[in-house]
């Protein structure tokens, strides 16, 4: 094969356990999933269809318990944090059942889905689409997958971020609105899945800026943490 232009890496994730690397193909992320983050985003949490929205796969940033530095974007004066549960997408298909959803999983892990929220809300309150605040390079930092088939399928347990130490969000992987399962159900009735989708399953409530320098350390339980620090 002769490019033309260089084409664009393969980004992938690490492991935890194996030397293979997870190739990163799309990442799905589902929007308002936990009820007190729909209420502080002034939205009513009743339980209405998921809705997703997608980052690129150049916003992979590999993250893990070894500090890991994001530049902070342009164009904002409101970058926020939101920790969430990272579900790998082993086995693609479409119109999967809830009861199989799980089968496609290939593993779980900690993600950061970092946001320009004055350029989102903007967009937002606008009718606009939402990718100047969301679907920026490096607005993703994800640490090592855990393979379900040896940590299980995470539903349950703490999901948690600190920034420079003070507790930002805590909540519990329990409270998603729609679980793993069921997002994955009804993603593949409009998009077939493909190996290596990621979906980011939405963040708890504690959404908040960070600012130059500061560190934010993420963990889901039984996922490890990640070490993310904006840079200075
Ligand atoms: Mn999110």
């Amino acid at each position: 094969m002769k490019y033309a232009v260089a084409p664009a890496p393969v980004y992938t994730l690490p492991i935890a356990g194996s030397d293979e690397q997870f190739p990163i193909n799309r990442i799905f992320c589902v929007g308002r999933n936990y009820a007190a983050h729909a209420r502080e985003m002034g939205r009513d949490p009743d339980r209405e269809p998921p809705f997703f929205f997608m980052k690129p796969a150049n916003a992979t940033v590999v993250a893990g318990s070894e500090e890991v530095t994001i530049p902070y974007p342009p164009k904002t004066a409101n970058f926020h944090h939101e920790i969430e549960l990272v579900v790998a997408i082993a086995k693609g298909g479409a119109n999967i059942p809830v009861e199989q959803a799980l089968e496609h999983v290939y593993g779980y892990a900690v993600g950061l889905d970092m946001t320009r929220r004055d350029v989102q809300l903007e967009a937002r309150d606008k009718g606009r689409p939402w990718e100047f605040g969301k679907s920026f390079a490096q607005s993703a930092p994800i640490g090592a997958i855990h393979k379900a088939n040896e940590v299980g399928h995470v539903r349950e347990g703490e999901i948690a971020l600190t920034v420079n130490g003070e507790s930002r969000q805590r909540s519990d992987v329990s409270k998603l609105i729609w679980s793993v399962a069921e997002s994955i159900a009804y993603l593949s009735e409009y998009e077939t899945l493909e190996p290596g989708d990621i979906i980011m399953t939405g963040t708890p409530e504690g959404v908040n800026a960070v600012k130059q320098g500061d560190l934010m350390v993420g963990s889901v339980a039984g996922l490890g943490e990640i070490r993310v620090r904006v840079a200075g």
